[in-house]
């Protein structure tokens, strides 16, 4: 296993704490700040590094007259944050694409589930992936603002060692979360620790519990946290 996994299993406490996103960003990653803006996006260093890398090569070969910068929107969240963000969708505090009203548990954590993770199964927690730009594939997509900048991700960002997890449903069997457009990963390592949420999930020691809907939601969980793009595995 990577050296810098080790080091950083071991500042989270433990390695299920880490893959559970169980540890405080500061001290544990770099964080990164986008220019002009105060909000703080914790990576993993190398990830750190890796990204400063794509964001320049970025600029230099962009088109002259193409406006757009790149910028990370969302990157590290922690589970106590993402177990904010689960709960206020199960109780319909924050709105989804249809209420929840009348709806099963199932239901809600079907609707949940189409861009939301369960906490302590969410990408967010190991550092490695990030959300750029707009969390809207309209965006990403022809006639959209960051049209240039997607088709250079989607030929550019491996050279740096990024993915885009959250392809085309159609590309993973129909199933997981829907297609994000703006979310990216870094395979080195995002790839080893996918691995070893699996295993840690399969032998017991990862549980879906202590938030609302866990129970419904069962072994699920490892059906999202195992379909990502191939190219990211
Ligand atoms: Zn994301």
């Amino acid at each position: 296993m990577a050296v810098a996994l080790q080091n950083l299993f071991q500042k989270a406490g433990s390695k299920t704490n880490f893959l559970q996103g169980k540890f405080e960003s500061k001290n544990t990653l770099r964080e990164f700040q986008n220019p002009g803006d105060t909000r703080i996006h914790g990576l993993i260093p190398e990830v750190y590094n890796k990204w400063i890398e794509m964001l320049t090569a970025f600029e230099k070969e962009k088109s002259p007259n193409y406006k757009q910068t790149m910028f990370i929107v969302s990157s590290f969240r922690n589970y106590k944050h993402q177990k904010a963000i689960w709960e206020s969708k199960y109780t319909g505090s924050k709105p989804m694409r249809e209420p929840i009203k009348g709806k099963t548990p199932k239901e809600i954590i079907d609707l949940i589930l189409e861009f939301s993770s369960a906490p302590g199964t969410s990408r967010h927690h190991w550092g490695t992936d990030f959300d750029i730009n707009s969390l809207d594939n309209g965006y990403f997509e022809k006639g959209g603002k960051g049209y240039e900048l997607y088709s250079w991700m989607t030929k550019n960002a491996s050279r740096f060692g990024f993915c885009q997890p959250y392809n085309s449903l159609s590309l993973r069997n129909g199933v997981g979360y829907h297609e994000e457009k703006w979310h990216w990963s870094y395979r080195p390592l995002a790839s080893e620790l996918r691995n070893l949420w699996i295993q840690e999930f399969k032998s017991g020691n990862i549980k879906m519990s202590d938030y609302k809907g866990s129970d419904v939601l069962g072994d699920r969980a490892l059906d999202y946290v195992s379909s990502v793009a191939l190219e990211c595995q």
